[in-house]
């Protein structure tokens, strides 16, 4: 099993408390998969009952397999589907030396039960809707600002958020739709991009996400991604001024980099 999520670094006191919510486990039917990129899909789940939760939140799917791997047979994930859609689903890479868990995963069929925990974290909208927000995700980080931007398309809400995806290739690209109809302004930094990339290339660092928009003392930033990338980012916001609860972070343990 992976080890504990992290606490993240959170403006408690702004979050939407009574959406928080911790319900017990539910039953959920895998319905089918989705290809996002070569190395990257979308499996979705249909909850056998009434499930609530708030976009950014993360669960804990367990799949039951023949000779679990060390790593063993339950996840976290994040909820990339927004509670405005029926239907739940995770996001995630696939590594051709993957786990024995991401290869249940793909091996589920249709109608396959599982258990899934409640929603957790408090990896959410502040309450403040003009809050300024700073969303920056490493990779498949992106997961629960994919949530968020989706559940903002779907009800119309507007926040004032810039956006910036740090990913290796042009090719790890995903949900662009997304943001565009929600109307997000977004960034995207290519670290090995090719000859044709135009966009920004190399290292996501503190500079680049402190020029986005000169923050004021209010402003939110969000950081979603590998964990030694959350907290090196993290560190480095903090030294380039930011306050401690300015910061919020969600770590995703188990990839070494985005
Ligand atoms: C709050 C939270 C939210 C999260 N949200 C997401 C999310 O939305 N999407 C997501 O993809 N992940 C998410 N994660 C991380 C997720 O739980 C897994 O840790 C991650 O996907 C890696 O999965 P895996 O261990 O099956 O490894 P894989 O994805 O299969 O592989 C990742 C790397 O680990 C290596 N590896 C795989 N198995 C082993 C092994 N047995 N021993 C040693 N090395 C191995 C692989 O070679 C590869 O380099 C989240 C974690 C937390 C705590």
């Amino acid at each position: 099993m992976a080890s504990a999520p992290l606490s993240p670094i959170s403006p408690t006191a702004s979050l939407a408390d009574d959406d928080v919510c911790y319900t017990r486990d539910m039953q959920v039917s895998f319905v089918k998969s989705q290809a996002e990129a070569d190395n990257i899909r979308s499996f979705y789940f249909k909850p056998a009952g009434e499930f609530r939760y708030t976009a950014g939140q993360f669960i804990e799917l367990t799949i039951p397999h023949d000779k679990p791997d060390s790593r063993g047979t339950r996840r976290w994930f994040t909820l990339s589907s927004s509670p405005s859609q029926d239907l739940l689903s995770i996001t995630t890479k696939l590594n051709p030396e993957g786990s024995s868990f991401k290869r249940a995963l793909q091996a589920l069929e249709p109608g396959a039960e599982l258990t899934m925990t409640g929603p957790m974290g408090d990896f959410v909208l502040p309450k403040l809707t003009q809050t300024p927000l700073i969303f920056v995700a490493g990779g498949i980080g992106i997961t629960p600002f994919h949530s968020m931007f989706q559940w903002l398309a779907d009800t119309g809400e507007q926040r004032p958020i810039k956006f910036i995806h740090a990913v290796s290739s042009e090719q790890e690209i995903i949900f662009q739709d997304t943001y565009e109809k929600a109307g997000i302004h977004a960034t995207i930094i290519v670290k090995r991009p090719s000859a044709a990339w135009g966009g920004e290339r190399g290292e996501l660092n503190a500079e680049m996400i402190m020029g986005l928009e000169a923050p004021s003392d209010d402003t939110l930033v969000y950081v979603s991604g590998p964990e030694g990338l959350v907290e090196s980012l993290q560190t480095a916001l903090k030294n380039a001024g930011l306050k401690k609860h300015q910061l919020v972070g969600d770590f995703f343990p188990g990839y070494d980099k985005i």
